[in-house]
């Protein structure tokens, strides 16, 4: 007993003492890190100070807001520049990095952003489509590569992740985010900071994360892109700011405010947002850094002159003004007008030193330069492999009659369609490093894969759009929309001809990339005109027909839904996006991808989602016909087409009933649930088992369901699994009207299946 005793006593002195090396290390490295830093800004001038509040692109690209940056090298040089993004190449930012620190005073290393937003030369599927595999370490992975690959070439900084839930398929940004949940999108924001920053941010292969747009970007009045937002408290906590919350506390480095208004003020000049809910209620203690030009943005927005609005943006807690230049012009004039402090200017400056600090920039400045490593990471074969993984894993099948897919290999495919043999489009958008040309469109993918047996016959039959208007806006960033010689006629009769003679058609149709993405939004997401006019030919042949659908967002399919044998959504992938097609298509790949946002039947549907509330009048779900004086349309259902969670696999998953361990719990309990999911199918594959709970009765009123897990498995044909669940109160919690995460005493839902509206369900109680 003794013997015990003393070998315990001696366990917790030494796990104490362990924590208190670990503590000691890590004030010791902080305190090294404040030594420097206060050393540092000891021999700055208030101008250099300034200076590395100052973010800028030298050009080149578009200019998409208000100004672009010029003479940056003369800027570097006099200490006026923090940070540079769009400078893309490792020998490009090695000489930028020389500027800074040969030809500046106190020779301060300059960061390097840029969007690696999907992959970076090598790129992947848009975020949407990736989120739609709900797979997690497959998520985290792919930041990985993308730190890897983009910290190779020199960069040290990703804008990335976007974070903004989206309930409105119009705006062209939900193709850049995780969907409509507010659950899934923070464990998807987890897995990418984690993804870039890894554990050490001075290694290498790590890059500084991040999260934006701060905060409800993705709520703007009828999806048009920049437009306002008005929202309650309440909806901003328990939907639009908890993947912020999850990504800050995963430890983000950076957080990019938005364009939008809160509660009347531009995100940019928010003090409540950023210091109030950010840095005190949340403990963020990395960068805040606007997005493009939005401190400038506040001139239009109504909020006064450029001095008043860059100071209202230092007031409010921003740190670093991209492109604009306000603080630059401004902030020592204010300073000796009293309308902004010294210790404001020295804290965001410090913020920005120390980012620097945990880069290992002030060690080695070149620390990411290294044109060696840049020849053996960017573009390698390996990332073009995972590309592949990737897209084929982010795959939705949305429907598939009398089992058309997967095809068989041999005997005659028509493959058409504007997008089938399409390089300029694979990527989507946000690829901004992405050479297009390296694409392999699904024509050469499906030839490979199916291999000399199969005889491919190709034609367009039709283009994107024959919209003009449209098909200018679209090609903003060079051609994504080509009009061939041939007339929409002439198109649509060589692929019927095609059609007519194979045993199954393949039509590649949907979205030009730039449909998608910044102000892109659109009041009409059907497939366009052009294209529903080459599917209702192809249907009329009578042949099985497969659409495969690339898009940014969801998009209106309810005319396609009913002419189509099958349907394939598969978002843009990337470069690998034909091959990753083609494994899906020939079933090298079982599909178990989920969509991550409600797909409407029509936009007028929109706003759509899962976690809806009841109303005081609800509609009986299983009701087919709309009742008088309930909430519904006269022409339409409440019903998405598709719903969040929805996909099919080419095998078939039974769920049995839900087993909870008890049906009643306190605060401090668990209940476990488990439901035995088995694979009926024909197949071998993966089922993304989900979980829901609805809290019955509230102080406020709670949605009819909320995804409060999940978990993906692989099941052999005739395999069965037990899934567990636990459940615990803080699944059970929401804000209340005083904006308090509780957990209320009551009776709860349980469901779980294999979409939103796909469920088993069972009850339970949480006692007081
Ligand atoms: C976008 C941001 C992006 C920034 C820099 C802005 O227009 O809203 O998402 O990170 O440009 O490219």
């Amino acid at each position: 007993m003794k013997k015990i005793n003393f070998l315990l006593l001696a366990i917790i002195l030494l796990a104490c003492s362990q924590t208190k090396n670990l503590q000691t290390n890590i004030h010791s490295a902080d305190g090294a890190m404040n030594n420097f830093i206060n050393e540092l800004m000891g021999r700055m001038t208030l101008d250099e100070k300034i200076g590395q509040l100052n973010l800028l692109t030298p050009g080149g690209g578009v200019a998409t807001g208000a100004v672009v940056s010029s003479d940056v090298e003369t800027k570097i040089k006099a200490g006026n520049v923090g940070g540079l993004f769009g400078v893309i190449g490792v020998d490009k930012i090695k000489q930028a990095q020389e500027i800074a620190v040969n030809g500046s005073r106190l020779k301060i290393p300059l960061l390097f952003g840029s969007d690696v937003i999907h992959g970076y030369k090598t790129t992947f599927p848009i975020p949407l489509g990736l989120s739609c595999s709900w797979d997690m370490k497959l998520i985290e992975r792919s930041a990985r590569i993308a730190a890897n690959e983009s910290t190779a070439d020199g960069l040290n900084w990703t804008f990335s992740p976007m974070v903004d839930i989206a309930r409105d398929p119009r705006w062209g940004r939900v193709a850049e985010g995780a969907g409509e949940d507010a659950y899934l999108g923070s464990q998807i924001a987890i897995a990418m900071v984690k993804g870039y920053q890894g554990t050490n941010l001075a290694a290498d292969t790590t890059m500084l994360a991040c999260v934006k747009h701060f905060a409800l970007y993705g709520a703007g009045e009828g999806g048009r892109d920049y437009n306002t937002v008005d929202m309650s408290r309440l909806a901003m906590y328990q939907y639009f700011l908890p993947p912020f919350k999850a990504a800050v506390d995963a430890g983000v480095a950076s957080v990019m405010t938005s364009f939008n208004e809160i509660d009347g003020i531009p995100a940019t000049g928010n003090k409540w947002l950023l210091t109030e809910l950010l840095r005190k209620e949340w403990g963020f203690k990395g960068f805040i850094v606007t997005d493009y030009t939005s401190i400038n943005e506040m001139i239009d927005h109504g909020m006064g002159d450029l001095p008043t609005v860059s100071a209202l943006s230092l007031n409010a807690g921003v740190d670093m003004d991209m492109v604009g230049e306000g603080f630059l012009t401004t902030l020592k004039k204010s300073l000796r007008e009293g309308k902004v402090t010294q210790k404001q200017i020295d804290d965001a400056c410090r913020r920005i030193l120390e980012a620097k600090y945990k880069l290992g920039l002030f060690d080695d400045p070149y620390r990411y330069t290294k044109s060696e490593r840049a020849a053996r990471e960017v573009l390698s074969a390996d990332k073009r492999t995972a590309a592949r993984e990737l897209g084929a894993r982010s795959t939705v099948l949305l429907k598939n009659n009398n089992q058309t897919l997967p095809l068989r290999k041999g005997g005659t495919i028509a493959l058409v369609g504007p997008l089938a043999n399409n390089k300029a489009n694979m990527l989507g958008t946000w690829a901004v490093s992405g050479d297009a040309q390296l694409s392999i469109p699904v024509l050469e993918g499906m030839q490979a894969v199916a291999g000399a047996g199969t005889n491919i016959i190709y034609a367009k039959g039709a283009n994107i759009t024959d919209d003009t208007l449209l098909a200018k806006k679209a090609n903003v960033f060079g051609e994504r929309v080509d009009v061939g010689p041939l007339s929409p006629e002439a198109m649509i009769n060589e692929a019927v001809d095609a059609a007519r003679r194979a045993d199954v058609v393949v039509a590649v149709v949907g979205e030009a990339s730039e449909f998608s993405g910044e102000a892109a939004s659109r009041t009409d997401i059907g497939i366009p005109q052009s294209q529903q006019r080459l599917i209702e030919a192809l249907a009329a042949t009578g042949k099985p027909l497969v659409l495969v659908i690339m898009s940014g967002r969801p998009l209106t399919l309810t005319q396609e839904n009913d002419l189509a044998t099958s349907i394939l959504y598969a978002w843009f992938q990337g470069h690998e996006a034909g091959p990753a097609i083609a494994d899906v298509l020939f079933g090298n790949y079982n599909p178990s991808g989920k969509l991550t946002m409600s797909f409407p039947r029509n936009v007028g549907q929109v706003p759509i989602y899962y976690n809806y509330k009841m109303t005081g009048r609800p509609q009986p779900s299983d009701q087919a016909e709309a009742q008088k004086f309930r909430s519904n349309y006269l022409d339409v259902s409440n019903h998405p087409l598709f719903a969040f969670g929805y996909g099919l696999s080419y095998t078939t998953f039974e769920y049995g009933n839900i087993r909870l361990s008890k049906n009643e719990m306190r605060a401090a309990d668990r209940i476990t649930a488990t439901v035995t999911v088995r694979n009926t199918g024909n197949f071998d594959g993966e089922e993304v088992v989900q979980l829901y709970i609805r809290d019955m009765v509230g102080s406020i009123t709670r949605p009819v369901k909320e995804l409060k897990d999940f978990q993906k498995i692989f099941l052999r044909k005739g395999e069965s699994r037990e899934v567990t669940f636990t459940i615990d109160a803080e699944k059970l919690k929401f804000y209340n009207s005083q904006l308090k995460w509780v957990a209320e005493a009551g009776d709860f839902k349980l469901f779980i299946g294999t979409s939103s509206n796909n469920v088993k369900e069972a009850d339970f109680k949480l006692l007081k």
